[in-house]
């Protein structure tokens, strides 16, 4: 939630934003126009990707500023039907898939159909019970239509319904995660149930079970969602799932903090600037040596099918990755 208080209007949110090009002076001036309730330049250009919150040093939650400034002047050209969108993800029916007795519920939200097929199943799931549906929609995609106030009205409404799943949730959709971890604390709502990321639940699978793995031996880049910047310190996961299945991540441009949107939240909005994205995201990982882009959002995925495609980039959800390493699933030739 943005915090006043913690601005002292030093400018790096915005100069750090990888879609435009300003100096400090230009995105102080900015988050001052904003804090003092005047509209600002950033309003048109902003793709709502959320990284100037994990960039700004003092916590003061500069994107939160700036969505609620979008949703107040509807400066976000978003088209009346891709907000509809969202609203249909509230509708699709739900399914409840019980698993084993005392294991944990894993919530696919309403990704199902973005995931890759077969992507959940194997060792690692077979045991879980499984959520889907409208019930289980988290609603944090609408800060990609700059709204928040969908988020604020049916926060309390999403963690009831998980809560009516079980006492340990485990949560497919980086969304998801950030929304009970992150979000709901805005709402002052608290969250009456254990939940870890599904990436904590696959480290610790993989711990516990070293004597399954063959080491994969390749190179990965790895493509993190817009929704990590509100949970950063969920990397250290990757790290550990790609070192204990032998992936290497090698080093390269737009990673990490600086990783750039798969282009989900805006391509329908920015076509040519999400052509030129891609573009440049899938050419950094070829550059950098990657054999593979892994994805961990389903959206992310889809988003990305094409532009990997034709580059010619092995693109791989990460549970089918670390399925390969379990020896259910064959490396892409
Ligand atoms: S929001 Fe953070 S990074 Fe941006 S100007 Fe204020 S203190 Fe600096
Ligand atoms: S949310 Fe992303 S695109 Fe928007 S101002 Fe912040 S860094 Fe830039």
């Amino acid at each position: 939630m943005w915090n006043a208080s913690k601005c002292d209007l030093c400018g790096i949110c915005l100069e750090r934003c990888l879609y435009v090009d300003y100096d400090k002076k230009k995105a102080a001036a900015d988050i001052k126009d904003l804090m003092d309730g005047r509209p600002a330049d950033i309003l048109s250009k902003c793709v709502t990707c959320c990284a100037c919150s994990e960039y700004c040093p003092t916590g003061a939650d500069p994107f939160d500023l700036i969505l609620n400034a979008m949703e107040k002047y509807k400066s976000f050209p978003i088209k009346p039907e891709a907000v509809g969108f969202f609203g249909m993800a509230s509708s699709v029916p739900n399914q409840v898939i019980k698993g084993r007795q005392g294991k944990p519920v894993l919530s696919l939200c309403v990704m199902e159909m973005s995931l890759p097929p077969d992507a959940i199943g194997g060792q690692m799931f077979d045991d879980l019970t499984i959520a889907k549906g409208g019930d289980y929609f988290c609603y944090l995609g609408y800060v990609h239509a700059g709204m928040e106030t969908p988020l604020a009205e049916n926060a309390r409404k999403f963690i009831d319904n998980v809560a009516g799943l079980g006492d340990e949730i485990i949560f497919l959709h980086d969304d998801c995660y950030a929304m009970v971890d992150a979000k709901v604390r805005d709402y002052g709502i608290e969250v009456p149930f254990k939940y870890m990321h599904i990436l904590e639940y696959m480290r610790n699978y993989l711990r516990d079970n070293k004597g399954k793995i063959t080491k994969l031996g390749v190179k990965a880049a790895y493509q993190r969602p817009c929704a990590s910047r509100y949970t950063p310190a969920k990397d250290v996961f990757v790290d550990e799932i790609f070192d204990l299945i032998g992936v290497e991540r090698p080093k390269r441009e737009y990673e990490r903090e600086k990783a750039l949107c798969c282009t989900g939240a805006f391509v329908k909005v920015y076509p040519q600037l999400a052509a030129e994205v891609q573009a440049k995201n899938v050419d950094d990982a070829i550059r950098y040596g990657a054999d593979v882009l892994v994805t961990l959002c389903p959206m992310c995925d889809r988003v990305l099918r094409r532009p990997t495609t034709e580059r010619g980039l092995r693109k791989v959800f990460i549970t089918d990755l670390v399925r390969m390493a379990l020896g259910e699933k064959t490396f892409p030739a």
